[in-house]
């Protein structure tokens, strides 16, 4: 619901010692009468227990977010309503295990606090290298530095590795076949001979032999042009455009099917591209003998921290004047007018 997940203990002692109560009741009463089987109708009952206290305590948090939403000015009502969206939470609510890449160092953490409510973060430069004011907004856009298109190559990199588990035939940017006269309803559609798609593979929807191609599209919710806009609206602008652009050349002269996978900043993503990863997350869990909850929430988890730690990048990596960053072993330096700098 946009919060960080963090209980006062103090207002919450009750209920959860009434919780308690209820969730252990049947243990209770089976230790009264010395029960020594083991009977499922316990079982079944601690989770029913559990059901109707999971279901108690969202009640009252909807109930306090009803209640609080209106008291918020607008612009914030705007940044919790994006962070509330699914996936938009998961760096907050997932344990911080380094070797799945779900751990942030302490500045890391408190700029993703930053961007998650719209605060200023400490010690950004007046200007980027652009010649830009350097403000949150700009840093998330400007391509200076080539952060944009890293951002999306991550996603786009991800989904392939994930894809290529379960599908065969996977391959990033795959060039589509060129046009032999062929003509597209749209004016908008792609007629390039080297139009590149960002990945493809074989057997994703319907048959082994179909040919599913992707296309990842990442964008900033709170830019100036978009602040207006409902989030809703935004993606499906988005995966509509995306349409236009590529579904009519792929499913006529590719004999493929296209799918638009639309992201906000935030963790956010459009209806397609939900679509998409629950059953790709179907498709792993059966794969790997592991349980649906689980590799779904590994994906939304995955992506959440990937355009986390690339919105942290956009804030804080080193843009050259020459466009690509600079990375010189663990020490990032920005080389400025003659100047080497250290970045942080
Ligand atoms: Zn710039």
């Amino acid at each position: 619901m946009g919060g960080l997940g963090l209980c006062n203990p103090s207002a919450n002692a009750n209920f959860e010692f009434d919780s308690s109560i209820q969730v252990t009741s049947s243990l209770t009463k089976e230790i009264i009468e010395q029960q020594t089987c083991f009977r499922m109708s316990v079982v079944s009952a601690q989770r029913q227990a559990k059901a109707n206290v999971i279901a108690s305590r969202h009640r009252q948090l909807v109930c306090k977010q009803s209640e609080l939403t209106p008291q918020l000015p607008v612009s914030l009502r705007r940044i919790v309503s994006l962070s509330s969206e699914k996936g938009a939470s998961s760096w907050l609510s997932v344990l911080p295990i380094e070797e799945h890449g779900f751990a942030l160092h302490k500045g890391a953490f408190r700029d993703a606090l930053c961007l998650r409510y719209g605060w200023l973060p400490n010690g950004l430069p007046a200007k980027c290298v652009c010649g830009h004011g350097f403000t949150v907004d700009h840093a998330m856009n400007c391509a200076t530095g080539g952060f944009p298109t890293l951002r999306h190559n991550k996603l786009r990199d991800f989904t392939a590795a994930a894809l290529s588990e379960v599908c065969h035939n996977v391959a990033i940017e795959p060039v589509l076949q060129p046009l032999s006269g062929e003509s597209f309803h749209y004016a908008t559609a792609n007629v390039e001979d080297e139009a590149r798609l960002d990945v493809s593979a074989h057997g994703f929807w319907g048959s082994r032999h179909q040919k599913a191609f992707f296309d990842v599209r990442i964008f900033n919710p709170t830019a100036p042009s978009y602040r207006n806009t409902a989030v809703s609206s935004l993606y499906r602008r988005f995966e509509r455009d995306k349409q236009k652009m590529y579904e009519q050349r792929i499913r006529d002269v590719e004999m493929g099917s296209f799918t638009p996978l639309v992201f906000s900043t935030f963790g956010g993503m459009g209806s397609a591209a939900t679509v998409a990863y629950k059953r790709l997350a179907s498709m792993l869990s059966t794969q790997r003998g592991q349980s649906y909850s689980s590799v779904v929430s590994w994906i939304r988890c995955s992506t959440s921290f990937s355009l986390l730690r690339s919105a942290v990048t956009c804030l804080r990596g080193a843009r050259s004047h020459r466009g690509s960053p600079v990375t010189i072993g663990a020490l990032d330096l920005a080389i400025s007018e003659g100047q080497v700098l250290p970045s942080h």
